[in-house]
């Protein structure tokens, strides 16, 4: 039990049902159905850093908004963006897409500090962890830039290799702002099985559990006992580039998740993007759950309520608000 619920309990009441915060308000987890739990509607990344992201609106939305609903009637219901600040974050274009769609879909909060720090601002470079963490609750509590639009989640980014000492301030400040918000932390992360583990001990130095932490890009592993050692931590295992060429792999890595008996902490998606760079590069799409990997889950041998775990309940779960300590 978490200390939330803990405290609910001991005062006698009722814990109230976990809520996820989508671009149009929170919504009861229970009612997000079938989600992707890692895409990018639409992201400036590769281009110079820009805050709020800039787009050409109309062709954004005549690229996206059709593909959005085609994948919605392919069944899905959520979309998780993962579009962080500095590279094409814009809640106000998620929301009217939202709109148009009837998809729920979640933006974030935090920084992102892959990809050589080029997207983390300059204050972040100077601010202590509690300074950074001040401006993600100001986003959880009043909305991003006015627009009312809240976070559903923190998105950090960090290098591969032991974590830099700027990447490991982004952790602390991510670990500050659960405690108080208790917005899940989705860290991009990648083959780096030496930085996932150093981000757990971070993450626990400040009493945060790895139930509050979720390994995106985890698919690109190459050894398994990091991957091992964080699962039966309790950490979310994000498989999330699918595409027709991965399914094998991603296949196998279900399986071994499903053989150690951590198919409750693993969530599928793509990693795609329907308007790369302003449009300029090609789309990648994310339908391949739907069209290509369920019919391969059903044929392993994937039951329906494994299926169901995987891309109803976890991301429902995974994407809760809800501060998990120690
Ligand atoms: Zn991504």
């Amino acid at each position: 039990m978490d200390r939330r619920s803990f405290l609910i309990a001991a005062a006698g009441g009722l814990a109230p049902a976990p809520q996820v915060i989508t671009v149009r308000g929170p919504v009861a987890a229970s009612a997000l159905g079938f989600t992707l739990a890692h895409e990018h509607l639409f992201s400036n990344f590769g281009e110079p850093p820009q805050e709020p992201g800039r787009y050409e609106e109309p062709a954004l939305l005549a690229a996206v908004v059709p593909y959005a609903r085609s994948v919605r009637d392919l069944g899905c219901s959520t979309i998780v963006d993962g579009t962080a600040a500095f590279f094409g974050r814009q809640p106000r274009l998620l929301r009217r897409i939202s709109e148009l769609t009837g998809l729920n879909i979640l933006t974030n909060t935090g920084y992102y500090g892959a990809a050589n720090d080029q997207y983390v601002p300059a204050h972040a470079l100077q601010e202590s962890a509690d300074q950074i963490s001040a401006r993600w609750l100001a986003e959880f509590r009043d909305g991003i830039a006015g627009t009312g639009i809240r976070p559903g989640f923190l998105k950090i980014g960090v290098d591969p290799g032991p974590l830099s000492p700027t990447d490991r301030k982004l952790i602390s400040a991510a670990a500050l702002t659960h405690l108080q918000s208790g917005l899940p932390i989705a860290v991009h992360t990648g083959e780096s099985s030496e930085s996932a583990l150093e981000q757990l001990s971070v993450l626990k130095s400040h009493g945060v559990a790895p139930k509050a932490w979720i390994w995106i890009h985890a698919n690109k592993v190459t050894g398994l006992s990091s991957l091992k050692a964080a699962a039966d931590a309790g950490a979310w295992i994000s498989l999330d580039g699918l595409d027709p060429d991965t399914m094998p792999r991603h296949l196998e890595l279900a399986r071994q998740l499903k053989e150690w008996g951590r198919l409750r902490q693993v969530l599928l998606s793509h990693d795609g993007n329907s308007f790369r760079a302003g449009g300029r590069r090609p789309m990648r799409p994310y339908s391949t759950l739907f069209t290509h990997f369920l019919p391969l889950l059903r044929q392993a041998g994937f039951s329906k309520e494994e299926i169901r775990w995987l891309t109803v309940d976890n991301p429902a779960s995974a994407y809760s608000i809800s501060v998990s300590i120690f």
